[in-house]
């Protein structure tokens, strides 16, 4: 019996059949239509890429480079989309270097390491960057091992294979927008078309619009960077200064606070910047030279004396206004000058004047006083022997007169940058020092005077006044200032350096304090509180004296204990120089 066929089931079975496959046919409908809504999207992307590629690099020059971080990212962002839109492998701008003459590769660059871009330079008269910078014309190099142009050093250290070379050039532009100024900047390289191509005709075009707008990021940078160094100068020749500068606007806030200012007034110099300079400035004194300039645009000149370390200081504080473009007051300056040293140096000299004179009175007020008493014994009262004493006297106190003189004409001619004469001759310190001594003896009893001379001293050149005028000032001050006696010895040997003749001074007196010691051979230099008198003229002749013949002095010296003098004397001065 043949089975009967359930067409009804059947029917259903086709029909579900039917359904599926309807419900298939969407899903692929779907997909289609999803994927060509893709590649319509892609090819609208890729369009783009291509074609509005030079004004998004544009974009990136208008965007204003405000530090040293921005600018390197800026460039790095330049190079890679360079690298990219010319499908290359590396790319680098060189700049020009007008003190090297050279075309230096720039960091960052993309696609070479930091080191290789340290090294990438090259004249700017040389090879293809050379090239393309003198003539202004792109270049394309297809095989860069075979190109007889190409640098072959830098071919096998940064692995070309071919470039692009395109010179940048910045254009100069009026308020109409006309180029009135083309200035070459350096050149971009971009090497290895990826995909084993070479750079096209297209690339070159594409290429000349990158490097113009590259061009501009440059232009910028440089203005950036020459701001930056022109700010980074102030900020180090503030700081470099000696003085003080404080500036605030005229809403009372500081807009400059070098650090001489900053440790003056005590505050650290980041955290006054931008402060109120009413809280900030604690001085009292300065605070209310800033008011008032503030207030009345008045110009002050103060001296104010300030606590620096643990010694007092004298500053002169000087403020004026800072005017605008219109002469409108836009803020104050002022300026802190240390005056310590001359308010010293004027004290030294007041003092100076007084011991000149005092040196000069007390010689001729005893001339005066033997000279009178000698005229008026017209009866003979004086014998021969009191008389020639009495003269003797005259004859010593003429000779103080005459060195206070000399040192004095020595003084105005050292002043006046006028070299020593020095007239020389073979000279025997030995013998001027034993002379010396003979004359120091006639003024003293107190002192015992050695002459020590240590194996063979030779005969050195020199000017023998002068080398007398040395040992007469340092003997002379040994005996000054030991008041209650001792031995003053002085002791002269070779020196073998230089093989002239060291001459060492000691004595046993008061000796000098340390802090003195430093500034000992500056004229006017003496310690305060002695009684002996004296015009601190002696050591600062005598270091010139010594200098004048190449020589050199130094002192050694404990107070209460003594102190040694020692100098050296060259066998013969140097040359004058013409
Ligand atoms: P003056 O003796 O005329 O004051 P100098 O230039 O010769 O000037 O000396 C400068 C100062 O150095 C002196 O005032 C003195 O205080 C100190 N001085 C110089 N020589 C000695 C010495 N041998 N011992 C101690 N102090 C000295």
């Amino acid at each position: 019996m043949r089975e009967a066929v359930d067409w009804k089931t059947k029917y259903r079975e086709l029909e579900a059949e039917y359904e599926k496959l309807l419900a298939e046919n969407k899903v692929l409908k779907d997909t289609i239509e999803n994927l060509r809504e893709r590649v319509e999207e892609l090819k609208k992307q890729e369009r783009p890429v291509v074609s509005q590629a030079p004004s998004t690099v544009v974009e990136e020059a208008a965007a204003p480079i405000t530090t040293i971080e921005e600018l390197r990212d800026t460039l790095k962002r330049l190079v890679t989309k360079i690298a990219m839109i010319l499908q290359a492998e590396k790319c680098v701008i060189k700049l020009y270097d007008k003190e090297t003459g050279e075309l230096v590769a720039q960091p960052p660059a993309f696609g070479m390491s930091d080191e290789e871009v340290k090294v990438y330079r090259t004249r700017a008269t040389q090879g293809v960057s050379g090239e393309a910078f003198m003539s202004g014309q792109p270049i394309v190099i297809n095989d860069a091992l075979s190109d007889p142009r190409t640098s072959k050093e830098f071919v096998g250290l940064l692995g070309i294979r071919n470039s692009l070379t395109i010179p940048l050039i910045v254009e100069r532009r009026d308020e109409d927008g006309r180029v009135v100024d083309k200035i070459r900047v350096g050149v971009l390289k971009v090497f290895n078309k990826r995909y084993g191509g070479n750079f096209t005709d297209e690339d070159v075009r594409l290429g000349l619009v990158l490097a113009r707008s590259a061009a501009s990021v440059i232009a910028q940078a440089r203005l950036y960077l020459e701001a930056l160094e022109e700010k980074r100068q102030l900020e180090a020749t503030l700081e470099s200064m000696l003085v003080g500068v404080l500036a605030v606007n005229n809403k009372g806030r500081i807009t400059v606070l070098n650090q001489v200012a900053a440790q003056l007034l005590g505050t650290p110099s980041e955290n006054g910047v931008g402060t109120d300079y009413k809280e900030t400035v604690k001085d009292e004194k300065v605070r209310d030279l800033i008011r008032r300039t503030l207030e009345n645009g008045e110009e002050i000149v103060e001296e104010l004396v300030f606590n620096v370390g643990t010694s007092e200081r004298y500053f002169q504080a000087q403020t004026a206004p800072i005017r605008g473009d219109n002469n409108e007051m836009i803020g104050q300056v002022t300026i802190l000058s240390d005056v310590t040293e001359l308010k010293r140096l004027d004290q030294m000299k007041t003092d100076f004047v007084s011991h000149v004179s005092h040196e000069l009175r007390t010689p001729l007020t005893s001339i005066k006083g033997f000279v009178a008493t000698l005229l008026a014994d017209t009866e003979g009262y004086y014998d021969l022997e009191t008389r020639r004493e009495f003269l003797q006297i005259i004859d010593q106190e003429c000779d103080r007169l005459t060195r206070l003189i000399n040192d004095l004409l020595n003084l105005s001619r050292i002043e006046a940058g006028r070299a020593l004469e020095l007239i020389l001759k073979p000279v025997n310190v030995a013998e001027i020092a034993r002379k010396i001594v003979e004359i120091q003896k006639n003024y003293t009893s107190k002192h015992q005077f050695i002459v020590e001379v240590k194996g063979s001293v030779p005969t050195i050149v020199a000017d023998e006044d002068k080398v007398d005028q040395i040992l007469t000032n340092l003997v002379g001050n040994a005996v000054k200032y030991s008041p209650d006696g001792g031995e003053v010895r002085i002791t002269i040997e070779e020196e073998p350096e230089t093989g002239g003749v060291l001459i060492a001074v000691k004595d046993q007196g008061i000796g000098i304090p340390k802090d003195v010691i430093p500034r000992l051979f500056q004229r006017f230099t003496r310690v305060e509180g002695r009684r002996v008198v004296g015009t601190g003229l002696g050591l600062y002749l005598t270091r010139h004296l010594i200098e004048a013949h190449g020589g050199k002095i130094w002192v050694e010296s404990e107070e209460g204990k003594g102190s040694t003098f020692y100098f050296i004397l060259p066998p013969a001065p140097p040359p004058k120089e013409e």
